[in-house]
């Protein structure tokens, strides 16, 4: 059982997957820098909370539903959480929203079975399926929760918070990926991945003394 103040974000997990460094410019340094896909994704996700509630045909619908797992430590929000009627029971459904096409990692999956382990924590019950809904192409591809996932998704957890409570930002290093990421102009990955450390600039000098 994590204390509260030990907690993390359930947001830290996809940008732990994505990029270490990213993932400490956010999570360990509070730096944050909109951009056209972050900024398409936050309206996306506003659209997706619009509406608190829903109901029909033996689907009730939840949005921006406060997650919570002392467990594993997270806590978060869920843009929808879909429950569907199963005889005398609702069964949870987690729908997460995003703007862009799925990834070649699993990142979404991880955050996406990570509101799961919040949700049967809060909820006492065990939830079997979710989807990740993606703006390109309009389609939701669904994700079963199976233990592989589960314990890559456990260890992801562990890992993010090892991460996190050593507060050690690593060095830029250039990606294709960088080029959509929203903290490029901060990290600067093209010029500060050949510069040299302090104490390496020392030695440096003092070799061509
Ligand atoms: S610009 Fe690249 S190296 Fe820097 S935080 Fe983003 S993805 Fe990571």
């Amino acid at each position: 059982m994590y204390s509260d103040d030990d907690f993390i974000q359930l947001s830290a997990l996809q940008h732990f997957i994505f990029c270490r460094r990213q993932c400490a410019l956010i999570h360990i340094e509070q730096v944050w820098v909109e951009n056209l896909f972050t900024a398409e994704g936050r309206v996306m996700h506003e659209k997706a909370h619009e509406e608190r509630f829903q109901e029909s045909k033996g689907v009730r619908v939840e949005r921006g539903v406060a997650l919570c797992s002392k467990r594993l430590g997270l806590n978060g929000k869920a843009d929808v959480v879909e429950f569907h009627r199963q005889g005398k029971d609702w069964l949870a459904f987690p729908v997460e929203y995003k703007r862009g096409k799925p990834k070649n990692d699993d990142c979404d999956m991880v955050q996406l079975c990570a509101q799961c382990l919040c949700l049967e924590e809060m909820l006492g019950a065990c939830i079997p399926e979710g989807a990740i809904f993606y703006g390109k192409p309009r389609r939701r591809l669904p994700v079963m929760f199976d233990d592989e996932l589960r314990r890559k998704t456990e260890d992801t957890v562990r890992q993010a918070h090892a991460f996190i409570s050593a507060g050690i930002t690593p060095k830029p290093e250039y990606m294709k990926k960088c080029e959509s990421c929203s903290l490029m102009g901060i990290c600067m990955p093209r010029s500060m991945e050949h510069s040299l450390s302090v104490d390496k600039y020392f030695k440096e000098a003092l070799k061509e003394e």
